[in-house]
This record gives structure tokens, C-alpha cells and sequence, in this order.
């Protein structure tokens, strides 16, 4: 389960479109409990680091930009815990791509932008046993 705020889910929500026909992407701040349960308390925009021809179907972050997103977590006392992106014209389910390029325990937010706008919002995340990713279930807190 994530608990995303509104501040977050709109981040998302705008990168989507203002990207759009390209995928947009970026990192999701936030807080991870004992029982697995996430909280995205802040989500940052990434540059899309695949080659250009390609940002219309996959996203990639450049380890620079890791680097960066890190010593931000510190900054702000909080973890990285997942990652969002965007399906221009596309399902909200992950690619073949997205799978092999996921590690287990992060948030995979996948959303569908159609025309501009951002239809479907969907979180999974890849299982450590068998590499395959399952649905979590997104919750919008009230929370700023
Ligand atoms: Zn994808």
C-alpha cells in the first residue's frame, strides 16, 4: 500500500501532461514502515535519461540523478521509495522494459496520459521471489 498526498499525486499528475507525448518520470520521497506501507510525502521531476527516440515508450535515470536524489532524501530525512512515470497513449501497466529495469520494494506509479491527460494512475510493485510485479494500492491522503 502508498499513501500518496496531494502534493505528490498532483506533481504526477502534472508532469504527465505538461510531457506529454513524451514519458515523463521522476522520484517519489517519502517515509517506508516495518509492515511494508509506504508514504510519498514529496516526488521530484527526473530529466528522461534514454536516448531521445526512445522517450516516447521508456524512461531511464541517469545515476547523476540518483546521486542528487539521495543526498536530497538525506536533506529532507526522508527515502527514496519509488519512482513515477508516464504511458503517453498507453495502458497503466508496466512493459517488459519496466520490468527487467524495476528492483523489488520500490513504488512503481505508472500513469496513462491520453491526449494530454493523465486517465489512469496505478502503483506496482516487483516481487524479490519471482521478479514479477503485482498491483499496490494507491491511497490519497488529505495530508498537504
Ligand atoms: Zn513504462
Amino acid at each position: 500500500m502508498i499513501y500518496l498526498s496531494k502534493n505528490v499525486i498532483h506533481h504526477i499528475l502534472k508532469d504527465g501532461s505538461e510531457r506529454y507525448p513524451e514519458e515523463c518520470c521522476g522520484i517519489i520521497f517519502g517515509k517506508l514502515n516495518e509492515s511494508g506501507e509506504k508514504t510519498a510525502e514529496y516526488a521530484e521531476t527526473a530529466a528522461n535519461g534514454s536516448v531521445k527516440s526512445e522517450n516516447y515508450h521508456r524512461f531511464e535515470i541517469n545515476p547523476e540523478i540518483m546521486l542528487q536524489a539521495e543526498l536530497t532524501a538525506r536533506k529532507k530525512k526522508l527515502d527514496i521509495i519509488g519512482f513515477y512515470h508516464s504511458h503517453p497513449d498507453c495502458e497503466a501497466f508496466p512493459s517488459e522494459f519496466d520490468r527487467t529495469h524495476a528492483l523489488p520494494v520500490y513504488s512503481y506509479i505508472i500513469m496513462s496520459v491520453v491526449k494530454g491527460k493523465a486517465v489512469k494512475t496505478k502503483s506496482f510493485v516487483l516481487s524479490a521471489e519471482d521478479m514479477q510485479f503485482s498491483e499496490e494500492k494507491i491511497i490519497i491522503c488529505n495530508k498537504e
